[in-house]
């Protein structure tokens, strides 16, 4: 009997489908010429050639020519005459062959088209409100409220289409491995992860919340303890923090957890999937094989992030040795308050004009430094000078001091050090900036390039000097190295962590780490992280007793999708890959969200909203 229905179900699935087209457009080649059709889609374009109407029919899978002749069908191109864009017809007639001299060779069906008999308007629609057939400029606050319009354009489509093949093929690369796709909810109580929460008031419980997960990060190790072994979830992600920084408040990871493995395990599964990945969807790019590994005080030191864009050199290098005993009070004051003196040199911008050295003075002050040291090489009789006319700190900085220098970066007459003295963090941030800029500006990328690189070694634990306390580098759940656990009681800041990162092309597109088993080490760095024994037991109780039952030893990382799609499709925002993101102020303009709630709606969560003003 359910056989029986079934196949009524799908013969008439198939009928209905027949009656509205035979055909998309990727069905039509050149093999199609003869072939009676009916294909239905958008009116993309039309063109009135006196007497001949020219259709481009879109539908998902491209356009198609159609030519309505009146001397073919004069009904057909009666409704023709009447269409506009973004109309939904459905257009029957047969393939032939373009004209000599009229194909199109940008386009898939470009050597063919379709001889229009007869044509129905499925819906008409109103113009919209920027062009769909046009890559152009559009204002994104119209783009998002109108996002169904925006993401017929041919190069969103392309991203959610690339977005569906990342999903899949990750899905399928570890479906193959023995993964277990597993879910794990939605309303729970969150793990802290540095992020503000998004609470869900409870209706039956007064006064009680429950928090979206920052990550699923506590439920997939519980799932270890419960012996699944290897986990992952395409998992959403909530986390209320200020998006400025390119963030979305939800976003997705790929999330996944193994038992009895160590780092290099996760490591290996990670070069492995990632390579898979890109021959998969973008075999056009390149990737650094085998992906190189650098230590968390390597990169700090020869890129001043974490983050590195590894795609081209231009190094930093530390000064702070040779400005120890310059006249330069810049440098010596830096030295003397336990800062850093670092830099970068820009190769032949020596000529750089008074503008253009402005310009990358306020970028370092836009991210904290107080100034930007730029010498511009010359070469004179002594060998190496300062061009006296580029920079007002020539008169300071010794021959010495400049040969030493210029040694340190291998730098030559002609060459632009740009120059930072700052507190550490200070130096950095501002040298990783000037660094992008410039590697940008000299076109030092190579734009085919995936460079993903691994960063391991990261300490446990970063200080907070506002809060006066450790805050977990990664999370609290992150296992540190071994030999480093006695430095917990005397040096937390030494500690070394087994955590790591995936980086590419400068963004971070993993995190992840091996946990702590044992409950005894875990409630250690709670402690250690200033949580009183009444909050451990609070948010992390249900963790600390599955961690008495056997928990096996296990680690994961979890790949934000979001990032990844939007490297691969060279997108500069994650809100070009995502189908409905919110704004930079975190609304969907498209169901104007967050909105207010009906009264009814309040008190049946007994909230009681206080209007600010
Ligand atoms: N839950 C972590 C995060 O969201 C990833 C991990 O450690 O697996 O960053």
């Amino acid at each position: 009997m359910k056989a029986f229905v079934c196949s009524i179900i799908i013969l008439s699935l198939r009928k209905r489908e027949i009656l509205l087209r035979t055909h998309s457009s990727s069905d039509l080649t050149i093999e199609s010429i003869g072939q009676t059709v009916t294909l239905a889609g958008w009116v993309h374009r039309r063109r009135d050639h006196g007497g001949l109407i020219f259709i481009d029919l879109r539908d998902r899978d491209g356009l198609i020519q159609v030519v309505f002749d009146p001397r073919v069908s004069a009904g057909g191109h009666g409704i023709a005459d009447t269409l506009r864009n973004e109309y939904v017809v459905q257009v029957s007639g047969e393939i032939g062959r373009r004209p000599s001299g009229t194909e199109n060779p940008k386009l898939a069906t470009g050597q063919i088209e379709l001889a229009g008999k007869s044509c129905r308007v499925l819906n008409t629609s109103k113009t919209p409100p920027f062009y769909i057939n046009e890559d152009v400029e559009v204002d994104e606050s119209l783009r998002l409220e109108y996002r169904y319009l925006d993401l017929r354009r041919q190069r969103m489509k392309e991203n959610i289409i690339l977005r569906h093949q990342v999903m899949k093929c990750l899905r399928d690369y570890l479906n193959a491995r023995g993964f277990l796709e597993i879910e794990t909810p939605i309303l729970i109580k969150s793990t802290p992860e540095g992020a503000r929460d998004f609470l869900v008031p409870s209706r039956l419980q007064s006064g009680k919340f429950y928090a979206l997960p920052q990550s699923p990060q506590q439920l997939k190790q519980l799932l270890m303890v419960a012996g699944f072994e290897k986990y992952y979830q395409l998992a959403r992600c909530f986390r209320d923090e200020d998006l400025r920084a390119d963030r979305q408040p939800e976003f997705t990871q790929l999330d996944l957890e193994m038992s009895f493995v160590e780092q290099e395990d996760i490591l290996i599964l990670m070069e492995d999937m990632f390579t898979c990945l890109v021959e998969t969807v973008k075999p056009s790019m390149r990737l650094l094989k085998p992906f190189p590994r650098l230590s968390y005080d390597e990169v700090m030191a020869r890129y001043g992030t974490d983050k590195p864009d590894v795609r081209f050199g231009l190094e930093l290098r530390d000064l702070t040795d040779i400005a120890a005993g310059s006249q330069f009070g810049v440098f010596r004051s830096a030295v003397q308050g336990d800062g850093r003196v670092k830099g970068i040199c820009a190769p032949g911008c020596g000529s750089y004009t008074r503008s253009q050295l402005d310009e990358l003075i306020g970028l370092a002050k836009t991210y904290g430094a107080k100034g930007l040291v730029a010498l511009a090489l010359i070469s004179d009789a002594e060998g190496l000078a300062v061009d006296k006319a580029s920079s007002a700190a020539a008169k300071f900085i010794s021959p010495e001091e400049l040969r030493g220098m210029a040694n340190r970066f291998g730098a030559r007459a002609g060459d632009l050090l740009l120059i930072v003295a700052d507190q550490a963090l200070t130096v950095d941030k501002v040298l990783d900036q000037l660094r992008r800029e410039m590697g940008r500006r000299l076109g030092l990328i190579d734009p085919t390039l995936l460079a993903m690189v691994f960063v391991v070694d990261f300490p446990l634990f970063d200080w907070s000097e506002d809060e006066k306390r450790w805050n977990p580098m990664h999370h609290p759940f992150t296992a540190p190295k071994e030999g480093d656990i006695p430095l917990l009681d005397t040096a937390p800041g030494a500690v070394k962590s087994w955590a790591y990162d995936v980086v590419c092309n400068g963004y971070e597109i993993s995190s992840g780490s091996i946990r702590i088993h044992s409950r005894d080490l875990q409630e250690k760095i709670f402690r250690l992280l200033g949580y009183s024994q009444e909050r451990i037991e609070l948010l992390f109780g249900q963790l600390l007793r599955a961690l008495e039952y056997g928990a096996p030893p296990h680690g994961g990382i979890a790949p934000g999708i979001d990032r990844i799609v939007m490297i691969l499709a060279g997108e500069e925002t994650i809100r070009e890959v995502i189908p409905f993101p919110k704004n930079q102020s975190g609304c969907d303009l498209l169901f104007d969200a967050p909105s207010d709630v009906s009264e009814e709606q309040l008190r049946e969560l007994h909230i009681i909203v206080k209007k600010e003003r």
